[in-house]
């Protein structure tokens, strides 16, 4: 059988921001980095979050809690009301599940999730989302400048002016499409 390639992931430093960016170019050409349950699966082992197995409905409720995220740090970058049906997501999926926080030997923080279920993962990375929509982090919540991705992020820049989700992805087109523009506009007075 061919192996069947996914697109790679795009692993931040906060796990809520991390897991919203699994979907790319949101008002744009849609990116889903976790086209399917064995992707989420990988994700969630890349981020200490290994689960056992996920079913197709796990799977969409990853997704809910996901969108649920991206929608309520939206609101909060726009200091909008928080929407209540993302707030209810965000709160079922994180009394749902159950995890402990562990201190490693070497003065480290992991965690071990009650059953290695789905659910279990979830409720971290909701409370992860918690903690971050409530301000209790340093940085503030910002939008990501591209139109057509919007990501939210952490900005823990001094002085909060980080405009990009990522510099090497959003921030990198942006520079090269500023300087394609700048060429073209230079060649149309050869023209
Ligand atoms: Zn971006």
């Amino acid at each position: 059988m061919a192996t069947l390639r996914f697109p790679e992931f795009r692993l931040g430093k906060v796990l809520a921001t991390s897991f919203t960016g699994t979907l790319s170019e949101r008002y744009g050409e849609k990116l889903e980095r976790i086209p399917v349950p064995s992707r989420l699966v990988d994700w969630l082992a890349v981020n200490g979050l290994a689960v056992d197995s996920c079913t197709p409905s796990q799977l969409d409720r990853a997704r809910e809690l996901r969108e649920s995220i991206h929608t309520a740090a939206t609101a909060v970058a726009h200091q909008d009301p928080l929407p209540s049906s993302a707030v209810q997501v965000i709160n079922d999926c994180s009394t749902q599940g159950l995890a402990s926080a562990i201190l490693t030997p070497e003065g480290g923080r992991k965690w071990r999730l009650n059953s290695s279920s789905v659910e279990d993962a979830l409720s971290v990375i909701a409370a992860d989302a918690i903690s971050v929509l409530a301000g209790e982090r340093e940085g503030k919540i910002s939008l990501c400048a591209s139109p057509t991705c919007r990501a939210a992020f952490l900005d823990t820049s001094r002085g909060g002016t980080r405009k990009w989700c990522d510099m090497n992805t959003c921030g990198n087109r942006e520079k090269k499409a500023r300087f394609l523009a700048n060429k073209r506009s230079n060649s149309s007075l050869v023209d």
